[in-house]
């Protein structure tokens, strides 16, 4: 019976009647940004159980979640009226500023003891600044930015770092599990973007190095798949060499084996770079290498390489030769 019904309304990979009994006993959660990761969290939730409130700068990008239950407001202030829940997964530090702080902000309506936990990855020191700021109106804001791209979001499989007061880590927690394999408490807010960009400062440089290390290779005569074997089995191995390989041809369902499309886009690494040198730069920390990669990613944006997965640095070493 039940079988039947669900074969009926399966229009989505889970199913509404069981959907919907389940979030009667969970209280709804806020959700704003339904982007490349957002839209795949949101679905998580939806698929745990818990009804989503939702809202975009862009409604078209809100249909597909409304479609199976979400309810869409207008703003991220109508968001808090509704839940005292709320996660919010924006692409950058401006972005942020305006869905907590502007005219129809978050905490312009935000409730006493509402949970606020920021995915985006954004300055460490404006997320201490949404904290303070949270806190005066009786709310808890923390920083829980992730690793891993649209398809471990969209498999629930992402990696949360989280920042904030630990006694509220567990009812952060327990939403977080909905949308990732590992939720790891870092400290106080901040801290897990700290983490995060710190990851990516090193995934980048990692980059360039497979990317300038496979090109040499290959001028070199070898066989691009026989380098990276050997690459593999030495003390040159990184996630870029054996995961996620930037030379076409090498791996499959990678973005350099599909024009560089999809994956982590060029201009967002050069974000996260620009963080890393802003952290750098007020703590006095050397970063020579994460400089120069922030400024290889910037060139790359201005040179159309903008909207590709950030793999494609090995495209533009090519070009930058003149191949
Ligand atoms: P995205 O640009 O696809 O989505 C962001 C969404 O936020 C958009 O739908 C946009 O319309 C919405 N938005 C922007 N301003 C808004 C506002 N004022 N009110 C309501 N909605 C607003 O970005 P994304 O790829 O989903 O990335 C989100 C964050 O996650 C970024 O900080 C990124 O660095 C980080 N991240 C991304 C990936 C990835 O692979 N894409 C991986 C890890 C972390």
């Amino acid at each position: 019976m039940l079988t039947f019904s669900c074969r009926l309304v399966h229009t989505y990979s889970f199913c509404l009647i069981c959907l919907s009994r389940s979030m009667a006993s969970k209280t709804p959660v806020g959700f704003i940004g339904l982007g490349n990761m957002g839209s795949p969290m949101a679905k998580n939730l939806l698929k745990n159980g818990y009804p989503i409130i939702a809202t975009d700068l862009f409604p078209e990008s809100c249909k597909e979640l409304q479609d199976i239950g979400a309810q869409v407001v207008d703003s991220p202030g109508e968001v808090a009226e509704r839940a005292d829940r709320i996660i919010t997964m924006l692409p950058s530090t401006p972005n942020v500023l305006e869905v907590y702080t502007g005219p129809n902000g978050i905490l312009k309506k935000v409730k006493k003891g509402t949970l606020l936990i920021d995915s985006s990855t954004i300055d460490p020191a404006v997320s201490k600044e949404m904290a303070v700021a949270a806190e005066k109106m009786g709310a808890v804001f923390m920083d829980a930015p992730v690793t891993g791209g649209v398809g471990a979001a969209s498999l629930a499989k992402l990696s949360f770092m989280v920042g904030g007061v630990e006694e509220e880590y567990q009812a952060a927690q327990e939403l977080l599990t909905c949308m990732g394999a590992n939720v790891v408490y870092c400290g106080q807010v901040g801290t897990g973007q700290a983490a995060k960009i710190c990851n990516n400062m090193l995934l980048a440089i990692g980059m360039i190095g497979t990317a300038e290390t496979m090109n040499l290779g290959i001028r070199l005569g070898l066989d691009p798949k026989l380098l990276t074997k050997i690459l593999n089995m030495s003390s040159g191995r990184c996630w870029s060499s054996d995961t996620y390989n930037p030379v076409p041809g090498v791996m499959e369902g990678v973005p350099s084996a599909n024009n560089y499309q999809g994956g982590f886009g060029t201009t967002l690494m050069a974000k996260d770079l620009g963080l890393a040198q802003n952290t750098a730069t007020n703590t006095k920390t050397p970063i020579p290498l994460g400089s120069l990669a922030h400024q290889i990613f910037r060139v790359m944006c201005s040179r159309g390489y903008a909207n590709k997965d950030f793999s494609s640095v090995f495209q533009f070493l090519r070009e930058e030769e003149g191949q």
